[in-house]
């Protein structure tokens, strides 16, 4: 006899630079528990409030599992990572450099297989997995917030890549004489469509001077009562989201892209523009079959991508994907 208590769970990790989920999942992708706690202070500390925040998390969801058995731990995290060694050194998490993230929860949870897949990589599996991109084979998931991230999906399997960074379109060069970006680089995705280089570009023309606290939501906000210089920074991040768009679809030869993350909110601004400028770059014809959506999991694109690295490896864990066997305590 079987119950869905016999059905195994996933414990997933969802690792960002300003917060940290963890939560079960079953195997039909449905979230049995979730919870987030703040990353923490930027210092480079040994007290790691980072892992302080995991840790704690993990062990409430432990609590929760009960009889369940647990499938595995799927873990998304904000790159770089390193999927070879396992290791972790997320830009905007400063104490964890080569941060041996799998070994560390290896620990805390023995006997359970761990996976190991870059944030982008995670949302991208998520969409496809349990979302809106479930019946499309070749499609590029791109995360637009504080940066520009994104996953890669390729006759209908993950890519991601000899370093876990395939789909990283925030840093598809789309001007050449453009902006610098925070990787180092300059004229990047990222350094003209995130949230922060569209409030940046609007106040150096002139958007709310002196509120240097206003965000891309007050962008937002200002955008929809029609301000010029608000609807021409959604226009801008449109149009550069569109020309790497068309850069990776021409490349890839893809047929959907899928637009989620914390600007996605403000959907109705920059999807038009975007769509747009997408369709007077794309002229061949493969290229115009492109289907554009917003995103449909949400903020738990993550979590869910995590369990669909536990539950589907053959379709999800392939190169670029950590896979570290159950290590049973001896
Ligand atoms: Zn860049």
């Amino acid at each position: 006899m079987t119950s869905r208590f016999d059905e195994p769970i996933a414990l997933v990790v969802d690792v960002g630079g300003t917060k940290i989920a963890v939560g079960l999942i079953d195997g039909a992708g449905t979230m049995i528990h979730s919870e987030a706690g703040p990353t923490g202070g930027r210092g480079t500390d040994a007290s790691d409030p980072a892992w302080q925040t995991l840790a704690g998390l993990l062990d409430r969801a432990l609590g929760t599992v009960g009889d369940r058995r647990l499938a595995g731990i799927g873990v998304g995290c904000a790159g770089p990572i390193d999927p070879v060694r396992g290791t972790v050194s997320p830009v905007n998490i400063p104490a964890w450099r080569d941060f041996p993230l799998v070994d560390w929860v290896a620990e805390l949870v023995p006997g359970v297989p761990v996976h190991l897949a870059g944030d982008g990589a995670c949302a991208a599996a998520g969409e496809h997995w349990q979302g809106v991109a479930h019946s499309s084979d070749d499609v590029l998931v791109i995360v637009v917030s504080t940066g520009v991230g994104g996953g890669l999906l390729l006759d209908g399997k993950l890519f991601a890549g000899r370093t876990g960074n395939a789909g990283h379109i925030g840093h598809v060069v789309v001007d050449t004489a453009g902006d610098p970006c925070p990787c180092g680089g300059f004229g990047c995705v990222e350094a003209i469509a995130s949230g922060p280089a569209m409030t940046r570009w609007a106040r150096r023309n002139g958007w709310r001077a002196g509120d240097d606290g206003a965000t891309a939501v007050d962008l937002a906000t200002d955008a929809r009562r029609d301000d010029t210089i608000a609807l021409e920074a959604f226009r801008r991040a449109g149009t550069a989201l569109a020309a790497g768009i068309v850069s990776t679809a021409a490349l890839c030869d893809l047929s959907h892209c899928v637009i989620g993350g914390g600007v996605s909110a403000a959907a109705d601004l920059l999807l038009a523009p975007l769509e747009a400028a997408y369709r007077r770059h794309a002229r061949l014809g493969f290229l115009r079959q492109m289907r554009f959506d917003t995103a449909q999991l949400g903020s738990s694109a993550g979590l869910v991508g995590a369990a669909a690295l536990v539950f589907q490896p053959d379709r999800y864990g392939g190169t670029g994907v950590h896979r570290r066997p159950a290590h049973h305590p001896t």
